[in-house]
């Protein structure tokens, strides 16, 4: 760790000395200290080579008094904008992950809700797995694309995106726009990106022909190759009846609609992508507004919206060592190429002995590991920090000091 801070220099945030910064000393335990703060990135790195925490954040908000008590006293004076989109929170489920009961000690691959055995709840470990992370970085650009540089305009150099340390990434936006936005605004911003707010009720306008052979009434409404959210509206719409997702539909309609719908899903499909949504008996306009209303959040994306709405929040100074995994929070500059399970790894590869509970095949550092089952292994103490910081290992007595 300490090492891994000698060696180099950290960027600190924009303006680092109107933020305040949190950070443990003691390995797994995330924030022992907050309410510090530095004068300069220099005085921040001094920091960092001294004391070497094993977790370091910074506030996402800026304050004339960052060190003052209580928080009110801080005088916030605006706040970045940050978005966290994690595995768990998008639910990318992999076989490789591994579930492990603790209560009564009982593990197992993939993911469940509670132990087979004693019926108590589990938690969930994620592991490397590369199809997954490719995943994960599609939807992070997709976003960026979308929302940021599409909908919202912000310029590319206003954002920067870091692998968060653990489960996924974060997104950062610093847009002079976006320092002023309170609570309240944040929590607009957040449901527009999951699509939770969105009134589609002002995107049909009137009634007219579907064409030739078709004998009911069409309210033109949004179509699939529209910008923003009414494409987002009907590409979800569209691809629900293609799919013919009875049990999503369900949700929104009785059996009897949901019924009609599915048989009629092909030709209505083809006319929701022309933008002619059916005005049936069955299917008045107010019934496609909630059925858009209800599948709209299908067409936004999935993020974790605490971060996002969280002014007071302290998030990974990037570059810094993230102590549940021993990865590096990176600065990414292409996501295009990245596996933080290669890039991050920066904790020492000499050998200790590990007790391991259970671990599936995987990638860390270039170089494969597993699987374990109730053994006893030598490993690089960057893969045994990483083991132990899931839970799934400890330190075998042997080796321990
Ligand atoms: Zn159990």
């Amino acid at each position: 760790m300490r090492s891994y801070y000698r060696s180099r220099r950290i960027e600190g945030p924009p303006e680092i000395e109107k933020r305040e910064f949190g950070y443990s000393l003691t390995p797994f335990r995330k924030i022992e200290t907050r309410h510090r703060a530095f004068s300069s990135e220099e005085e921040l790195n001094r920091f960092l080579r001294e004391s070497a925490p094993f977790y370091i954040s910074y506030s996402v908000g800026y304050f004339k008094f960052p060190r003052a008590t209580p928080m009110e006293n801080k005088v916030l004076l605006g706040s970045d904008l940050v978005f966290e989109f994690d595995v768990d929170e998008l639910g990318l489920k992999s076989e490789r992950d591994v579930w492990v009961c603790d209560h009564c000690g009982e593990a197992g691959y993939g993911w469940r809700e509670r132990c087979p055995k004693c019926g108590s709840p589990v938690r969930v470990e994620i592991f490397p797995d590369e199809k997954r992370e490719e995943r994960l970085k599609s939807m992070v650009s997709s976003l960026i694309e979308e929302f940021f540089l599409g909908d919202l305009g912000v310029s590319e150099d206003e954002i920067s995106v870091n692998f968060s340390g653990n489960r996924g990434y974060h997104i950062h936006v610093r847009s002079k726009d976006f320092y002023p936005l309170d609570k309240k605004a944040r929590i607009e911003l957040a449901e527009y990106v999951t699509g939770q707010s969105i009134d589609p009720s002002y995107l049909f306008g009137e009634a007219g022909s579907c064409g030739r052979n078709v004998p009911f009434l069409c309210v033109k409404g949004p179509k699939p190759s529209d910008a923003g959210w009414p494409g987002r509206v009907a590409r979800a719409v569209v691809r629900v009846l293609r799919e013919k997702d009875r049990g999503l539909l369900l949700q929104i309609l009785d059996e009897k609609k949901v019924d009609v719908l599915l048989s009629n899903a092909q030709l209505y499909a083809s006319l929701i992508s022309r933008g002619l949504w059916p005005g049936t008996s069955l299917f008045p306009l107010s019934t496609w507004v909630e059925i858009a209303r209800r599948l709209a959040p299908l067409g936004g994306y999935t993020i974790d919206t605490n971060t996002t709405v969280d002014i007071h929040r302290l998030i990974r100074l990037p570059d810094t060592i993230h102590g549940t995994t021993g990865l590096v929070a990176m600065r990414v500059k292409k996501l295009d190429g990245f596996n933080p399970y290669r890039e991050a790894v920066v904790l020492p590869s000499k050998e200790i002995s590990v007790k391991v509970k259970i671990a599936p095949e995987f990638e860390l550092g270039k170089k494969s590991f597993g699987p374990f089952r109730d053994e006893e292994v030598q490993l690089p103490l960057y893969v045994a920090y990483f083991l132990i910081g899931r839970g799934v290992a400890e330190w075998s007595l042997t080796s321990r000091g």
